[in-house]
């Protein structure tokens, strides 16, 4: 394998295992101080080997592969959750630095250990079960009433991983068709259904010093289990509970020893609810909900994400403007991306624009538009325009 070139001046290089999008994000901030990133792609037309000259392709599932791009790089960090766990072990007794370690990792590879060890923490998470025979699933259902959501522990994303079932059969037709990670007796996280009033994240970034610093609590939006937009900050939330939240992250990130930027997704439950916020996932990498950040604030994460992987002091996350509003572009109706280019950009010279090299396929996400303003209504109507314009789902 190709080592990657160093840059003079004694900088490291940063390696990222996965060559999707956030690998690729990754790279503007890298180049701006200087250091070097390393990505160990998928294929050569990923979207960050497209971006990224030391893109040496293997598979993240093969040790080997991705034991010999370890060996040129001074911390491996990554763009997914998917490394298996027994290959990470396999790296940690060789010595490599690894930012997020396996073992804070392991929180958001498998949502049953997540569950348990906040449930632990005493951090407030929707009623839950393992369930492995009918007859677990239908006393759950039972007990927190019908329909509830399941979840297959491992391997889910963009709500492919996740059902909601009104019934055993459902429930077990759903896990033969997804095949992947097994039956139900290998077992499958149940949660009661929350009744939501809407989405909530935290992004944090913490340094393996133990500092940290958190960005404002966003609002994300989504459409049949993806995200389409993230609202920066989350319009009216209490100020009691934007602190509420942002503790609790801090807390997570702290005791579950996670380094790099973590996100922690929450609903927002009315008054009716046990507590006034609920904890739905946790992601060890920069984030869709984090999008927003690249110019909407003082430091974006992925430039954090560096910082914190390399045990730098962290960057100042405040906001920029009052109000900064992302739009996912989802692939559309239009294979070619650039002919949209002059329109939007002569339409709204503010919008920040992000396209991420990818193949265009229906409700993939290939970039997002950033926009902020003083007044959100506007921030939306014109960051949902221009990603909207983009696939040719609007046309003027
Ligand atoms: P993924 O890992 O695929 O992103 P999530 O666990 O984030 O899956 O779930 C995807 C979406 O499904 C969430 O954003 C939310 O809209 C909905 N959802 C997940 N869990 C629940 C729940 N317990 N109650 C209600 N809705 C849920």
């Amino acid at each position: 394998m190709t080592e990657p070139k160093r840059t003079p001046g004694g900088f490291p290089v940063v390696g990222v295992v996965g060559g999707g999008q956030l690998a690729r994000m990754m790279q503007g901030p890298a180049i701006e101080l200087g250091i070097q990133l390393s990505v160990l792609a998928e294929d050569a037309y990923a979207a960050a080997a497209l971006a990224i000259p030391s893109a040496p392709v293997g598979e993240h599932t093969d040790l080997h592969a991705v034991r010999s791009f370890a060996a040129s790089c001074d911390v491996l960090t990554f763009d997914h959750e998917h490394v298996p766990p027994s290959l990470l072990g396999a790296l940690e007794a060789d010595g490599v630095v690894m930012h997020p370690t396996p073992a804070a990792l392991r929180h958001a590879q498998d949502k049953l250990v997540m569950r348990r060890r906040l449930s632990a923490m005493g951090i407030a998470c929707p009623r839950w079960t393992v369930a492995r025979t009918a007859h677990d699933v239908t006393a759950f259902g039972e007990e927190v009433g019908w329909p509830v959501v399941a979840k297959t522990p491992r391997g889910g994303y963009d709500g492919k991983g996740v059902l909601l079932v009104g019934s055993v059969d459902e429930l077990t037709g759903w896990l033969e068709r997804v095949g992947a990670p097994g039956p139900l007796e290998e077992g499958v996280l149940l949660e009661e259904r929350v009744d939501f009033v809407r989405e909530l994240a935290v992004l944090v970034a913490r340094s393996p010093s133990g500092q940290a610093a958190a960005w404002p609590v966003v609002e994300t939006v989504q459409t049949e289990g993806i995200c389409t937009e993230v609202l920066a900050p989350a319009p009216g939330l209490d100020p009691p509970l934007a602190s509420l939240v942002t503790q609790a992250a801090l807390r997570i990130a702290g005791e579950l020893g996670v380094t790099g930027v973590l996100a922690v997704e929450m609903f927002e439950v009315g008054l009716a609810g046990y507590s006034p916020y609920v904890v739905n996932e946790l992601a060890m990498r920069p984030h869709n909900s984090g999008h927003w950040s690249m110019d909407g604030a003082v430091t974006g994460q992925f430039e954090q994400h560096l910082r914190a992987v390399l045990d730098l002091p962290l960057g100042d996350p405040r906001p920029r403007a009052p109000w900064t509003v992302m739009a996912n572009v989802l692939g559309g109706q239009d294979d070619e991306l650039y002919p949209a280019y002059r329109h939007i950009m002569a339409r709204d010279p503010a919008a920040k624009i992000h396209v991420y090299g990818k193949g265009v396929r229906p409700s993939r996400k290939i970039g997002h538009v950033n926009v902020s303003s003083d007044d959100l209504q506007v921030a939306r109507e014109r960051a949902g325009h221009a990603a909207d314009y983009l696939t040719g789902l609007v046309r003027e």
